[in-house]
């Protein structure tokens, strides 16, 4: 039995719910229901108009349920009048597949079928910055070398640890918090879960580290790249396959040098297949392209990957096997949709698991400065709109999410493409306007 909310709200003292889902862009979308309405709601959704969303919808279309999973509920610690629930989206009855809670959940679904469940973290790097974002809001944060910088991390203790308090309150048990490699970059982290309650607390996380920073007078941004000389935002993530009973990791092999079992190898190996077709969702802005393909940064390295390529414990590469039984897939930043993130891994991952693919050899150099010595190896796409049409010609990306969802999903990212392609920048000018 899903959690009551009427319930939930009467224990709890809550007057508001934030019923919510993210849309194809990865924007939290909400309608504040009073407590008083939360039981019909919760049975009948709360009504939406997709087209108003990025949903690749039409206006004539019928209305959208968001169907509150109770589940999900999370009481803003930051104001306690109001809990945030996750729902699902329904019209005409039907679940809507370009949705991308209902993406991950039918993942999830596959995996299940084949007695599978992944569990996974999220490490999501965020910059504090000045009101229009084009400076950052510590101006004494200006070491060559800012990670792990106390004094910075110092200034900015009221509101990371009033985020931490949060998580803690919450139960998401976090466990460290840092200055991060950029000039007023931090990260946060906490404990792996289900990758469906890892989604909802992606999504959320990053409500929350807004709004916070937002009562501290500050402004939080996740975007990937806002400073071409420092590190970009990423967002990696912690990947393990379990059982049914969640105690018998899949990925954990004792006898292997790295710890990684076959099943391991073989999700990895779906992951190297088509992490660059991935790459719409996992970079799905045109900024996200200046991260994984920037030059070096200030602090001596960009932290992102250039080229599909995995390694033991060494963060040059696309993707690190930090331990036995788990891997980190570095790709991904700060502006992937929380859900698809999780859907697209999983998808490439069962591709990977049904085609038994081999994630060919490790590379054991640092890519960073040796990356002429890795031979023949697939590079990621350089800029949006590459990373769209790969997307669109990959048929393990349209088996697996399926035609409605990827069509809507390219239209739209197309749509981006053009608005983008329509403004003039000052560098076109400066180089061009002589010629
Ligand atoms: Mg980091």
């Amino acid at each position: 039995m899903a959690t009551n909310l009427h319930q939930f709200a009467k224990k709890n003292g809550v007057k508001y719910f934030f019923v919510s889902f993210v849309d194809l862009f990865g924007v939290l979308r909400s309608k504040l229901v009073p407590a008083t309405a939360i039981d019909e709601i919760q049975s009948e959704g709360a009504g939406f108009a997709g087209f108003a969303t990025w949903l690749d919808m039409s206006p004539a279309d019928s209305d959208m349920f968001g169907m509150p999973d109770g589940d999900s509920v999370i009481q803003l610690p930051w104001n306690k009048e109001i809990a945030w629930v996750a729902s699902d989206l329904y019209m005409d009855g039907k679940p809507v597949e370009t949705s991308p809670r209902i993406a991950l959940k039918r993942q999830i679904e596959k995996a299940a079928k084949k007695n599978l469940y992944m569990k996974s973290g999220v490490e999501c790097e965020f910059f504090l910055v000045n009101e229009d974002g084009t400076s950052l809001s510590d101006q004494r944060d200006t070491q060559a070398k800012p990670c792990y910088d106390s004094s910075a991390l110092m200034r900015r203790y009221d509101v990371i640890t009033e985020i931490c308090d949060s998580m803690i309150s919450l139960g998401w048990k976090p466990y460290q918090n840092d200055h991060e490699d950029a000039n007023g970059q931090f990260e946060m982290n906490w404990d792996f879960s289900d990758c469906l309650v890892t989604a909802d607390r992606h999504a959320f996380f990053k409500f929350m580290v807004k709004s916070i920073a937002e009562k501290h007078s500050l402004r939080a941004t996740f975007m990937p790249k806002p400073f071409t000389n420092l590190t970009g935002n990423g967002c990696h993530c912690h990947i393990s396959i379990w059982d049914k009973s969640g105690k018998k990791n899949m990925f954990l092999d004792k006898k292997d040098e790295l710890g990684l079992s076959k099943t391991g190898y073989n999700f990895l190996g779906g992951i190297m297949e088509s992490a660059d077709k991935m790459a719409a969702v996992f970079n799905p802005t045109v900024n996200s392209y200046k991260r994984i393909n920037g030059s070096v940064t200030t602090s001596g390295a960009t932290w992102s990957p250039s080229s599909i390529t995995w390694a033991g414990n060494n963060r040059t590469h696309m993707v690190r096997v930090p331990g036995a039984g788990r891997f980190e897939l570095r790709l991904m930043d700060g502006a992937t949709n929380p859900y698809l993130l999780q859907a697209g891994i999983l998808l490439l991952g069962l591709d990977g698991l049904n085609n038994k693919r081999d994630p060919g050899k490790r590379l054991d150099i640092n890519m960073y400065t040796e990356g002429h010595k890795a031979g023949k190896v697939k590079k990621l796409p350089l800029n949006l709109l590459d990373a769209i049409r790969d997307f669109d010609k990959s048929k393990i990306i349209r088996a697996g999410f399926g035609d409605d969802l990827v069509n809507s999903y390219v239209k739209l990212k197309n749509q981006d493409w053009g608005t983008f392609n329509k403004h003039l920048s000052s560098w076109e000018r400066e180089t061009t306007l002589d010629c």
